[in-house]
């Protein structure tokens, strides 16, 4: 029984290892694969605002081309003398034809050195007007620069509206500045450019021309138009790259925003994605919480099972504990007398007749003593049934003592009678044992007024295998019970040992 408690103890710790192995490798592999949802997230939204960016970037930079082409053709022209000295009208024409006009570009002007508006692709006759305080004026003044210059967004003093500014500079023959050729672009250009893209679906997407103002952003905010975010953390991270992404703060309102940049062309402008992760992994949320919820709670379910797996085990096996418990009282109730504490007749026949098999299959010899308390009904008449069972208990433990010995045993095998069965044990030995027994009885000098002997005694009869020559354990038990049978026809108080023949044989010989 011991075995199986084992085996089960076993078996519920495996249980629960292998249980929990499975629950951790089932956290493990979604947890990988929320991961790699996530990383999915973030590459999605990389890509889409790339591909959106690429198209803004190209169509911008071509038109800014177009329009720059359209500034040098009047560059060109206003070299030429012949141009020069042509009729307002033809000079109109040969200037400013070829120059691109849809596309939300507006006008183009040419100043001369001292900042008055000269020529005006609106008019034939331009106004009066002197730009000497624009920013594109003061630029190509103070740089000999042969190159485009595009100038932070200002309200237009002529249309009232947004506009950038486009601008390439007009020299003397000999290298002095001698004007400017200036352009503008509506921002409303970048506007409709925007909003055809599609691309309200990518957060928020950010045109910035020169010193970090912003040219145009999506969704549309008319009060952002021009603002300034040079000083900001995220800007300043577009301007270190050509291309690329990022989490950074906001420019524009709270918190964090994944950015994506690219500059457009050599040009100092600058567009850029920003999308709150809220928004990027918003999907993925929804996922990870359907995906997670279910594994936990499948997780859940199996611990929880495997705990009432475990306890039910447990309660089993305390039951089988108790069970054995119960089985080994039960057996030493029902192998011990009640009253002296030493083996019972039940007991004592297993014992006899298992070591009588013994000693015959081994050739050892096998000693049986049989003990019986003298004139026990005078004792038991005259002292009482109380005093009696007092008196059995102390020859239980005279014989106690002397059996000490391992594989000796001791029994109640009757009322007022003893046996004591020595395995191993030969005629010699035996008869020591019986004597100290026979000895130690009168030694507690319990009175005994109707024994010959005036105290409590005890007699003896021994026999032994192999002088008792038996075909069975009775055989040998008879044998003892004559010896003790001529103890006490000897006067009691003595220890008998038996002859080498058996009482039957003695019995038939007789
Ligand atoms: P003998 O010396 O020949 O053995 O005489 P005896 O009186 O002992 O023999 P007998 O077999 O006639 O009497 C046995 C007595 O033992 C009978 C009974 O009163 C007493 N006895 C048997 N069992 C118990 C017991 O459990 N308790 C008590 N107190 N007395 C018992
Ligand atoms: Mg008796
Ligand atoms: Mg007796």
């Amino acid at each position: 029984p011991l075995a199986k408690l084992g085996r089960w103890t076993h078996s519920s710790r495996w249980l629960t290892v292998f249980n929990l192995t499975c629950v951790a490798g089932l956290c493990s592999v979604s947890a990988l694969m929320l991961w790699d949802m996530r990383e999915d997230a973030t590459q999605r939204t990389e890509i889409t605002s790339r591909s959106l960016l690429q198209v803004l970037e190209r169509d911008i930079a071509r038109n800014i081309e177009l329009y720059d082409l359209s500034l040098q053709a009047v560059v060109d022209g206003m070299k030429r003398p012949d141009v020069a000295r042509a009729a307002p009208e033809l000079r109109h024409m040969i200037l400013f034809d070829r120059s691109a006009t849809g596309l939300g570009f507006g006008f183009i002007m040419v100043l001369n050195a001292t900042g008055d508006v000269v020529l005006n692709s609106q008019s034939v006759a331009p106004r009066v007007l002197n730009r000497a305080d624009g920013e594109y004026f003061q630029y190509f003044a103070a740089h000999n620069d042969d190159g485009l210059h595009i100038s932070p967004p200002a309200i237009s003093r002529l249309t009232g509206k947004w506009v950038v500014m486009m601008s390439r500079r007009l020299s003397n023959p000999d290298g002095s500045f001698a004007g400017v050729v200036a352009g503008a672009i509506h921002l409303d250009y970048f506007r409709g450019l925007f909003a055809a893209a599609g691309v309200a679906r990518i957060g928020t997407v950010t045109l910035y021309g020169p010193g970090g103002s912003i040219l145009m952003r999506e969704p549309f905010d008319q009060q952002l138009l021009g603002e300034s975010v040079a000083n900001q953390p995220s800007y300043q991270r577009i301007l270190t790259r050509q291309k690329g992404s990022f989490v950074g703060p906001a420019m524009v309102g709270e918190g964090e925003r994944r950015f994506v940049f690219t500059h457009v062309g050599d040009q100092p402008l600058q567009l850029s994605t920003a999308i709150p992760p809220a928004d990027i992994y918003a999907d993925w949320w929804q996922k990870a919480l359907a995906l997670g919820g279910t594994v936990l709670a499948l997780c859940g379910a199996t611990i929880g099972l495997t705990w009432l797996f475990r306890c039910e085990l447990d309660r089993r096996r305390a039951a089988e504990v108790a069970t054995i418990a119960l089985n080994v009282e039960l057996e030493l109730l029902a192998t011990t007398d009640g009253l002296t504490g030493l083996s019972n007749r039940r007991s004592f026949d297993e014992v006899l007749a298992r070591e009588w098999s013994r000693a015959v299959r081994t050739s050892q010899p096998l000693s049986l003593i049989l003990l019986d308390a003298d004139s026990f009904k005078g004792f038991n008449d005259r002292y009482g049934h109380q005093r009696g069972d007092e008196a059995l208990k102390l020859i239980a433990r005279a014989i106690e003592p002397v059996i000490g010995r391992s594989g000796d045993t001791g029994y109640r095998v009757g009322g007022e009678e003893f046996a004591v069965i020595l395995p191993d044990t030969d005629k010699e030995g035996a008869r020591i044992v019986a004597s100290r027994i026979q000895q130690a009885v009168p030694g507690w000098k319990l009175p005994h007024a109707s024994s010959n002997h005036a105290v409590l005694t005890v007699s003896c009869g021994l026999a032994q295998i192999p002088e008792a020559v038996a075909m069975e354990p009775a055989g040998l038990f008879r044998a003892a019970d004559a010896a003790l049978y001529e103890a006490k026809r000897s006067g009691r108080n003595c220890v008998r040992v038996s002859g080498s023949v058996s009482p039957d044989l003695r019995l038939v010989i007789g």
